[in-house]
């Protein structure tokens, strides 16, 4: 496999990576978004590589470890050096068996995952959807149980992930500096939400890196929409017919809502890689082109405003996630 430069690199915090613009999210390789073949599915890992794609993130949960399994054989057929790609998976949360943060689980979790993946170890080591489980557990518990994992070798870095996004100040304000090199925020770097924005300062300061997933909503932002289990699904009806009313806008006009919803989420650059799920070498290559001629061309701020306005009523509304606090 011959690496691609025409992808931007941004550095990731004070990790020393640098992770294309564009990160390979491999929950769809875990069928959560409709079947995806073993051969589709690395066809796909190996496209997105060709193109310049160096970040790829998969999580036990997805798919019940199908995504992990199917992310190791796309990789492995890479034939790639070990250090020319970033590898990112989590621990936590399970398909069988819910969310386990305790140091046991997530100390045996890493194992099952480089198992699954045929890797020595991974980049990033993320605790997955923390808002479900106790933050001080989080913080007492699962924090110093992957520093352990840091030290044997297991995972170079430490990460968070979930959907409010106070999860994040709660747990960093009350770690060890250093200890948490990378935040992955979810659907609150997109048209419909770009929320995200307001804690970026914050992360900065830090020295934490920033992953933004999602910027299609989920399948929001898509001609074909979202799948059956989205969130927003029963909650933000408003939500999902403004997102299809974009969409339909966009095609009748001739353009694309992922294109421009891709291209959106690209333009902040403390956001160090965009991860968007994709199934299929097509997608791979349209959002890599997104990206190529974004930087070609820049934004297509015309569409973007009426888009902007299609969705203004709905913006920033986002649905709750996890354990209700007061
Ligand atoms: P997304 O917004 O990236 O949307 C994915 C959907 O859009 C899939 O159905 C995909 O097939 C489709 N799609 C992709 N490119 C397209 C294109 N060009 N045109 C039309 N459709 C296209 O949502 P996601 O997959 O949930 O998020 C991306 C990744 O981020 C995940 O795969 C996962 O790796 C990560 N993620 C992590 C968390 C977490 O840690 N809590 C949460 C959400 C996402």
């Amino acid at each position: 496999a011959t690496h691609h430069p025409n992808l931007e690199l941004r550095p990731l915090g004070n990790t020393g990576l640098k992770l294309s613009c564009v990160g390979f999210g491999a929950s769809p390789l875990g069928s959560v978004f409709g079947t995806v073949s073993e051969e589709e599915a690395v066809a796909s890992v190996r496209a997105a590589f060709r193109l310049g794609i160096n970040f790829f993130d998969t999580s036990p949960y997805y798919g019940g470890t199908v995504s992990e399994k199917m992310l190791g054989k796309g990789l492995k057929a890479l034939g790639a050096p070990r250090g020319e790609y970033i590898v990112s998976t989590k621990c936590g949360r399970y398909k069988d068996e819910g969310f386990d943060f305790s140091a046991e689980r997530v100390t045996r979790s890493i194992d099952e995952s480089l198992a699954r993946l045929q890797l020595d170890y991974v980049d990033i080591l993320h605790c997955h959807d923390i808002e479900f489980g106790s933050l001080d557990q989080i913080v007492s518990e699962t924090i110093p149980a992957l520093q352990k994992l840091k030290e044997a070798g297991k995972t170079r870095f430490i990460g968070i992930t979930g959907l409010p996004l106070e999860i994040f100040t709660y747990v960093l304000d009350r770690v060890p500096p250093g200890s948490i090199d990378v935040i992955l925020s979810y659907c609150h770097f997109g048209i419909n939400d770009s929320t995200l924005v307001d804690l970026l300062p914050y992360l900065k300061s830090k020295g934490v890196g920033v992953i933004s997933a999602s910027p299609l909503a989920m399948g929001l932002l898509t001609e074909n929409g979202p799948p059956e289990w989205h969130p927003a699904s029963p909650e933000l009806k408003a939500c999902l017919s403004a997102c299809q009313a974009a969409a339909t806008y966009c095609k009748d006009k001739g353009k694309n809502i992922s294109k421009l919803a891709m291209q959106y989420s690209l333009t902040n650059k403390d956001i160090s890689s965009v991860l968007v799920g994709m199934n299929s070498v097509r997608q791979v290559e349209q959002n890599v082109a997104a990206a190529t001629e974004l930087a070609t061309f820049g934004q297509d701020h015309e569409t973007l405003s009426e888009v902007e306005a299609i969705l203004s009523p709905v913006k920033n509304q986002t649905w709750p996630s996890g354990i209700q606090r007061s």
